[in-house]
């Protein structure tokens, strides 16, 4: 076609080579199409809320100071945490957490769930890698330069959950989110250096890639023992540490497994800190005043109105005014009000039949506070807690 072949004759000519190419009996084979009977929705009542740490550094990071497994494992007890996961930087040992961390003799508890997990730390970013029991996480250190297809499948064999760090910014997680169950959307206390992260979280879940969003303080420095043993990176303790956001699984069981599985599955939200309330978010289908589906859970659309309701369980003030906002396929959807008494709201809408929708939402309101970490709460300052989606019409087989 030539440059001067300009205006309605370019478009005339255009369509007749076209059709000439046969392009009209073009059929797209990734078009949406129906996704069938979906797997029934879990059980809303047959379960605990576990609330824990994902993403934390100890002595066997080397960048990481005042910081041994045992003092954040009393740490963790000591604020109420379910579960932890210790990431140290797999780089730091040349892959070998499983002789480092793992076996560190202070690697116990009596009552926090203590996760398998480590910092997959390579030249195309980080992920956490966490699992209910030992891994060979050497063997993902091993492929940490190699393509995509080669380390999806060594994470597929191995087992893992793998999730994406801090996806924006430095060491953004630069592999493909084909491969990861969830994606860090809260990391440390500062609440708004997260925005580029919640972007990209939006991205996945319209592009249908249902990921999780999830909470990690990534805090590296305990408070020190002594005056002496203060570093210049000491004071970060009273600003970010273990809690900083917090995570919330509704799991199945009190076990390693169930809080990976409902990681996995979705049925999470993210708390500022472990004393802020916590934001639950469920749908009642049918409209018979029965909740039907909560957030990480995926229907089929009857293109029937749903009624949606959340709320926050826990540590409001009453009388705190604290502000929902609803996002509906990465747009804003609406903006509810409610008070630390009521600490709920309701809101109806109809999910398109074809094609997908989800739903999440952010709550604000006033701060809670964490005295064992005080300064944190100027960080994270009106953020209260973010649920995962609630989604309709996402293909569980993508
Ligand atoms: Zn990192
Ligand atoms: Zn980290």
């Amino acid at each position: 076609m030539s440059r001067a072949c300009t205006g309605l004759l370019l478009i005339t000519a255009c369509c007749i080579s076209g059709s000439a190419l046969g392009q009209s009996a073009r059929k797209n084979p990734w078009a949406t199409k129906d996704v069938g009977t979906l797997p029934p929705i879990a059980s809303l009542t047959n379960g605990v809320w576990l609330k824990g740490e994902l993403h934390v550094h100890s002595r066997h990071s080397i960048e990481s100071s005042n910081n041994p497994v045992g003092k954040i494992i009393a740490f963790s007890k000591s604020v109420g945490m379910d579960y932890l996961c210790i990431t140290d930087h797999d780089n730091h040992v040349d892959g070998d957490v499983a002789h480092n961390t793992w076996t560190d003799p202070e690697f116990k508890s009596d009552s926090v769930l203590l996760l398998y997990g480590a910092e997959w730390t390579t030249t195309r970013g980080h992920g956490n890698a966490f699992s209910a029991k030992p891994y060979d996480h050497q063997r993902l250190y091993d492929v940490r330069d190699q393509r995509d297809v080669v380390v999806g499948s060594v994470k597929k064999e191995l087992g893992i959950h793998l999730s994406a760090n801090h996806p924006s910014g430095k060491d953004h997680f630069g592999y493909s989110y084909d491969m990861v169950n969830s994606i860090e959307v809260w990391n440390s206390a500062v609440w708004p250096k997260n925005a580029n992260a919640i972007m990209i979280w939006d991205d996945m879940l319209s592009s249908g890639r249902k990921l999780t969003g999830r909470g990690g303080s990534d805090a590296h420095h305990g408070v020190p023992e002594t005056p002496d043993k203060a570093t210049k990176n000491s004071y970060q303790a009273k600003a970010n540490y273990v809690g900083t956001p917090t995570t919330w699984v509704f799991a199945t069981a009190r076990t390693s497994q169930a809080v990976i599985d409902a990681l996995t599955n979705g049925r999470v939200s993210i708390s500022s800190n472990p004393y802020a309330p916590r934001v639950e978010f469920y749908a009642d289908l049918n409209q018979d005043g029965k909740m039907d589906m909560m957030m990480g859970d995926n229907a089929k659309s009857t293109g029937k109105p749903v009624k949606f309701r959340v709320q926050l369980t826990g540590n409001t003030v009453p009388e705190g005014d604290y502000t929902v906002s609803v996002v509906k396929n990465g747009n804003p959807f609406g903006t509810f009000k409610t008070n630390g008494k009521t600490a709920a709201i309701e809101f109806t809408d109809t999910p398109a039949t074809q094609g997908r929708t989800y739903y999440r939402v952010v709550v604000e309101g006033p701060p809670t506070p964490y005295p064992q970490v005080p300064e944190s709460m100027a960080l994270s300052g009106k953020m209260v807690g973010l649920s995962n989606p609630i989604c309709f019409n996402f293909d569980p087989n993508f």
